[in-house]
């Protein structure tokens, strides 16, 4: 038996609507991953094959997660999540023998998606911070190996993740594998409403509520900072009554206040 956890097939159910903004990445993700799943004819009669590997980069927190499991959701492909560190075992050769069963495994459940989170901490650009033979370039070796082997029929797509590209091995962006970058931005102005509206979905707001106004006093917060400072408007709704049945604009300023934009960190933090 493996000592390393099996990665799990997941039919998510995350819609396009639940996803504010991004219009150029979904459009993107649609037409590469959706389009020859749902009109393969098209394709060969075109005479195209569909991308084996994309790579999205972009800061945390900015829905890159989020779109990877929205597209599996509506071309309804399994979907096999795994973050780059995970793959690293301590047991000599587990490693490599992990990611080989995750591609046999993908194979298997086809059509699938594999979706490699932080893969930056798999695949650091080998010899600058290491050897040259330390678990991760096993792993990345063997992950190279994968991707090369796979047939681009096989209906298997892999979707990488990363906000620190400039420790992406350039190896990996070679034709066939990951050469399709997707560049996810965190939200503007009306991409924040659209996240404010999301996820307010659910809450009942008072009529001075101006999602507008919410967009215009989060400018570098991410939809992840978004999201979170919808709940604590909601509980500090909570805590000024349990009775209390309406959110209002004090309490999303409040709950604003509670949260930090962390692209602002995330942007001083690579400077
Ligand atoms: P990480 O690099 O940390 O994995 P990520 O870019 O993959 O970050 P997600 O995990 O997809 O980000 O986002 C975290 C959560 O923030 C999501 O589950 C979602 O609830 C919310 N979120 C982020 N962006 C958006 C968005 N554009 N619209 C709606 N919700 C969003």
């Amino acid at each position: 038996p493996s000592a390393m956890r099996e990665v799990m097939l997941e039919l998510p159910k995350v819609r396009w609507e639940d996803i504010g903004g991004q219009k150029e990445i979904k459009k993107q993700l649609i037409e590469a991953i959706q389009w020859p799943q749902i009109y393969p004819e098209a394709f060969k009669r075109i005479g195209i094959l569909p991308p084996k590997g994309l790579l999205m980069i972009g800061p945390p927190g900015c829905s890159k997660t989020l779109m990877a499991r929205a597209v599996a959701s509506e071309a309804k492909l399994n979907f096999l999540a795994v973050k780059g560190p995970e793959l690293f075992s301590k047991w000599v050769g587990e490693s490599e023998k992990a990611v080989r069963s995750l591609f046999a495994k993908a194979r298997a459940n086809s059509p699938a998606i594999i979706f490699f989170d932080e893969i930056d901490g798999l695949a650091v650009t080998r010899g600058t911070e290491n050897d040259g033979t330390s678990v991760a370039d096993r792993v990345l070796s063997q992950l190279l190996v994968e991707m090369d082997g796979l047939e681009q029929r096989s209906g298997v797509t892999v979707i990488a993740a990363t906000n620190r590209p400039d420790k992406i091995d350039p190896a990996l962006l070679r034709p066939g594998r990951f050469d399709r970058i997707l560049d996810v931005q965190p939200p503007d102005l009306s991409d924040r409403e659209d996240i404010f509206q999301i996820h307010t979905r659910k809450m009942p707001c008072s009529s001075d509520v101006s999602l507008k106004e919410l967009a215009s006093l989060t400018a570098g917060y991410t939809g992840a900072d978004i999201k979170l400072a919808c709940r604590e408007a909601a509980v500090a709704a909570l805590e000024e009554n349990l009775e209390i049945s309406q959110v209002s604009m004090k309490h999303f300023k409040i709950g604003i206040g509670r949260v930090n934009p962390s692209e602002v960190i995330f942007y001083q933090n690579l400077a």
